[in-house]
């Protein structure tokens, strides 16, 4: 059987059954056509059987899926490393790939710690992350995740003393720096909307401090944009704005088509790995890493998203939330956060948003509320009236309900 995520098994309601997708919709096999309104975990960006994507991949299959790169290389990887050079900001020039955002965690987190050990710095063991992170479900992304939104069996462990949690506060973060910076690697960090911990927004001015005290005490400042790169925020990376040392992309990087992701790095982080020494490589190697089939999609994907100014088309989004959700209020709210292409009601309680999810369904709007939250985070192609139907089905709930 399927174990299915996130959910004891032994009471979760059947999920809907998905024959067909097109556009921004879902076609269940009891007849219903969903809006999807977040984008299949935020990845599929440009929307279900987009034409020239589909093409794309069906071109590379008829050459080959996937050789490995160990000792092999292929055009569709290089083309992708060439154009995200380009396209990212800087000196983000070094592109190791791997199969997931969590596998380009733990790799970002394996490069901090190398930087540090290949120059002899074998203290600098420790990683500053932020309350209310999530980095996906390995391990060390665990780890640096927050553990009492998402992984709680990590109590079991014990503390991790190597890793500290602190508020986006810009005086705490001083604080920490002032009193760890002698041990910390890195500051990862999902810059400007944390998303998974709940939709918590910071300022800019706290990731632009971040850099100064990275830069100050020598400590790698590493993004985390798995989420939100690729336009989420209304930026097109929020790297764009404060650059990182380390950028980490995954989710919307193949259009949502295949399971990819990069661990971007700058020239000072890569400069540290190459010498002469073999130990000093870096010993990592995920078996699907630079996979053809997901360079081709993620190519192309790119390839739409700068011709059809996609950026415009979030910050019209964006727009259009702040128009529909002005003057909407309830008790049982606690705040409205809208950011690009990213709108969330964060509730007072989690017993409210029950049943969310089925109310939608009957209303033609896939959603999956978690924690205390009813988001939205819809594929940016969507029109007007769609995305002002997710929000109606939204504002409802909140009049049934009270
Ligand atoms: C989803 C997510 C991850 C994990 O990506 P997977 O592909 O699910 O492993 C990591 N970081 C952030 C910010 C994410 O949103």
């Amino acid at each position: 059987m399927i174990w299915y995520p996130y959910i004891q098994m032994k009471n979760m309601k059947a999920p809907y059954k998905i024959i067909d997708a097109e556009g921004v919709y879902l076609h269940t096999e009891d007849g219903k056509k969903l809006i999807d309104s977040v984008s299949s975990w935020w990845s599929v960006i440009h929307g279900y059987k987009n034409p020239e994507l589909n093409a794309a991949i069906i071109s590379q299959v008829e050459k080959f899926s996937h050789v490995m790169l160990g000792g092999l290389t292929h055009s569709p990887v290089e083309k992708l490393a060439k154009k995200l050079s380009e396209w990212l900001p800087g000196d983000l020039n070094y592109c190791f790939f791997s199969d997931s955002g969590s596998v380009a965690v733990e790799v970002a987190l394996k490069m901090a710690l190398q930087f540090f050990i290949n120059q002899d710095e074998t203290q600098r063991v420790m990683t500053l992350a932020l309350e209310h992170a999530y980095h996906g479900d390995t391990f060390k992304a665990m780890e640096i995740g927050d553990d009492e939104d998402y992984h709680f069996i990590l109590k079991a462990l014990g503390k991790n003393e190597n890793i500290i949690h602190i508020p986006a506060e810009i005086e705490t973060l001083e604080k920490t720096f002032e009193k760890y910076h002698e041990k910390l690697n890195s500051f990862i960090i999902e810059p400007l909307l944390q998303c998974a911990g709940g939709f918590h927004i910071h300022s800019i001015e706290f990731l632009r401090r971040a850099r100064e005290l990275c830069d100050e005490y020598n400590v790698i400042l590493i993004f985390d944009e798995v989420a939100t790169g690729f336009g989420r925020t209304g930026n097109r990376f929020v790297a764009d704005i404060v650059q990182p040392d380390i950028l980490i992309l995954g989710k919307a990087l193949t259009g949502g088509y295949i399971g990819h992701a990069v661990t971007v790095a700058n020239k000072k982080i890569f400069d540290a790995f190459y010498d002469e020494n073999p130990e000093h490589a870096l010993m990592h190697g995920p078996t699907f890493m630079g996979n053809a089939l997901a360079c081709a999609a993620a190519l192309k994907s790119i390839e739409i998203f700068e011709r059809e100014n996609y950026i415009s088309k979030i910050k019209n989004i964006e727009r259009i939330a702040r128009r529909e959700f002005q003057n909407f209020s309830a008790d049982v709210i606690k705040e409205i956060r809208i950011l690009g292409g990213c709108i969330c009601i964060e509730c007072r309680n989690a017993e409210f948003i029950k049943g969310f999810q089925d109310f939608a369904y009957s209303n033609g709007v896939f959603n999956r509320p978690f924690l205390k939250y009813i988001y939205t985070m819809p594929p940016y192609i969507i029109k007007e009236e769609e995305l002002v139907k997710i929000f109606d089905v939204m504002k409802a709930w909140f009049k049934i309900k009270i």
